[in-house]
């Protein structure tokens, strides 16, 4: 992907008509009628739907540089320039030459994607595992904080884990004694697959495989099943590579019969899964697969921008949204080919850059603003896992970071949706600002999806950085005109019809007021933290503490 050239960027918006507004009137208040110009150029027909790699990410980027040019931003990407250059890697298996598991000589053949369901994040012309031992590692969690190790020491190199979904207390009564030490009903970044297969290559396995059950995972195997063998990831260097050459899932059935032939039960092993002193458990049995593989590196950019903290520029508080979405797709019954993502996620990039307008109309801050438009969150939050892994702006010194995506277009609000409670003081600050505004805070409807952990946010949150999240399909708002029902009604709506689908457009029946009010609370949160010498922090029992608490020097804590 070429960057087009300043020249050619700023042809394009003046040929844009719905972009060409003025950016000179000063003022630090968020207004719906820019909120609405953004998203209807961004979710243009002349994006074509903003995918990664396309045509459509080289009109988005010159146009995202074009808007904060004009609004008087600094550059805020590598070597002086708007962007990081974020590669992304695309791998596909091919149909596989072998997959069953062993057992005393008995061979069960696997039938993908139906009883398993693999994918690979290494870029090799072949995936493989050759008779490795298949270890049942239980919920598979190593939580410190909560005095729980389900690996016992039991070395898992060159081996297969096999997960549980979900979180240790999850399925557990009220009467046992893991009960709430996960959150109870809350999901923990311990239930997420990504976690899982994060941990089996922090163990050195060759496979992870977790147990499919539609409650646990919180849906069923046709979403399991739906990325046909692909999978993104970002270019990592060989040292930083997953040990995994094949992680994936595998059915309850495929599981029950596996565990039986074994000689075990897994219902019962499942209840011993829930004490701390679970062990391990070796199958006796072995996996092997075979499948050849196609990868390719797609060239995409994160756009960053920034204003200079005049006396603590080193620190830095970190706005993002993510430009990608969908790219084309099948025409829906309008037609419509481009799943241009207008709310999700063009509101939120309109929503920074009216943040931006509002920190260039008041003066300068004493910790430097940085303004992140992510890259390829629709494939797994990885422009921002790249620049956290990569990061321009010191991670130890990254004050917070505040993420837009998805914001409700009902009206206003008599409350604002706080995601992922009890995790940081940032929502402490959330409430009073919402107080400010005679607004209250409101849990997420459906903590057990774990949200907090599925939008860009979460990257710097797994490097320690204090982060907060607004998405509007979290929960039920309580809306002025039909309160909590009208609220849910727009959830079921926008999710049930429009979530990552055509019908994802702009309309001219959008309410922004409420949206107004949302991302001036990031604005507020924001300019607050960026004239003070705080550091927000972890609140106790956060899996996100200890990482935090390891570079407390640096920041004279
Ligand atoms: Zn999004």
């Amino acid at each position: 992907m070429i960057l087009r050239s300043l020249a050619a960027s700023t042809a394009l918006i003046l040929a844009l008509p719905a972009a060409a507004q003025p950016e000179e009137m000063a003022g630090t208040e968020i207004e719906a009628d820019r909120l609405v110009q953004t998203v209807r150029t961004l979710a243009s027909d002349q994006f074509e739907g903003r995918a990664p790699g396309t045509a459509g990410e080289d009109r988005t980027i010159g146009y995202l540089i074009g808007r904060l040019q004009a609004l008087g931003l600094e550059p805020g990407g590598e070597n002086g320039t708007w962007t990081q250059k974020v590669p992304l890697l695309h791998t596909r298996l091919g149909t596989p030459e072998r997959l069953a598991f062993q057992h005393d000589g008995n061979t069960s053949e696997l039938s993908f994607p139906t009883d398993i369901y693999l994918s690979t994040l290494q870029p090799n012309a072949a995936a493989k595992i050759d008779g490795a031992p298949l270890v049942f590692v239980g919920y598979g969690v190593h939580a410190p904080e909560r005095g729980w190790d389900d690996f016992k020491g039991v070395d898992l190199k060159g081996k297969v884990a096999v997960f549980l979904v979900n979180d240790p207390d999850f399925h557990a009564g009220a009467d046992e004694d893991v009960a709430g030490t996960f959150g109870g009903r809350t999901m923990t970044y311990y239930g997420r697959w990504t976690y899982k297969f994060e941990e089996a290559a922090r163990q050195g396995a060759v496979g992870a495989l977790i147990v499919h059950e539609t409650a646990g995972a919180g849906y069923g195997w046709n979403v399991i099943e739906s990325p046909g063998g692909e999978n993104y990831d970002v270019v990592r260097k060989p040292e930083d590579l997953t040990s995994l050459a094949l992680q994936g899932w595998i059915s309850g059935e495929t599981a029950k019969s596996l565990f039986a032939d074994a000689g075990l039960d897994l219902a019962q092993l499942s209840v011993a899964a829930r004490k701390d002193d679970f062990r391990p458990v070796d199958l006796g049995t072995s996996f092997s697969a075979s499948f050849p593989v196609t990868s390719e590196v797609v060239q995409s950019q994160n756009v960053l921008a920034k204003i200079s903290g005049t006396k603590r520029p080193e620190e830095s508080i970190v706005y993002g949204a993510h430009w990608d979405a969908y790219g084309e797709g099948q025409p829906d019954e309008l037609g419509r080919i481009y799943r241009a993502g207008a709310n999700d996620d063009a509101l939120g990039v309109a929503g920074l850059m009216e943040i931006a307008r509002a920190f260039k109309a008041a003066p300068a801050p004493d910790r430097s603003v940085v303004f992140a438009f992510w890259t390829a969150e629709e494939r797994g939050l990885l422009g921002s896992e790249f620049y956290a892994a990569n990061p321009l702006y010191p991670i130890e010194k990254t004050v917070a970071n505040f993420d837009l995506d998805i914001l409700q277009t009902a009206g206003l609000a008599k409350d604002v949706i706080l995601v992922g409670k009890g995790q940081s003081t940032l929502e402490d600050d959330l409430a009073r600002f919402a107080a400010a505004q005679g607004r209250t805070v409101s849990e997420e409807s459906l903590p057990e999806r774990g949200l907090f952990f599925r939008a860009d946010h979460f990257s710097m949150a797994k490097r320690g950085v204090p982060v907060m999240l607004m998405m509007g399909i979290a929960g039920a708002s309580d809306l002025i005109e039909g309160g909590k029902e009208a609220g849910q009604a727009w959830v079921d709506d926008y999710t049930g019809r429009c979530y990552h689908a055509a019908c994802d457009a702009w309309s001219p029946e959008w309410n922004l007021a409420g949206a107004v009010q949302d991302i001036a609370l990031f604005r507020d949160m924001g300019a607050e933290l960026a004239n003070s010498r705080r550091w927000p922090e972890w609140k106790a029992g956060s899996e996100f503490k200890a990482v935090r608490e390891e570079s407390a020097a640096v920041r004279g804590e």
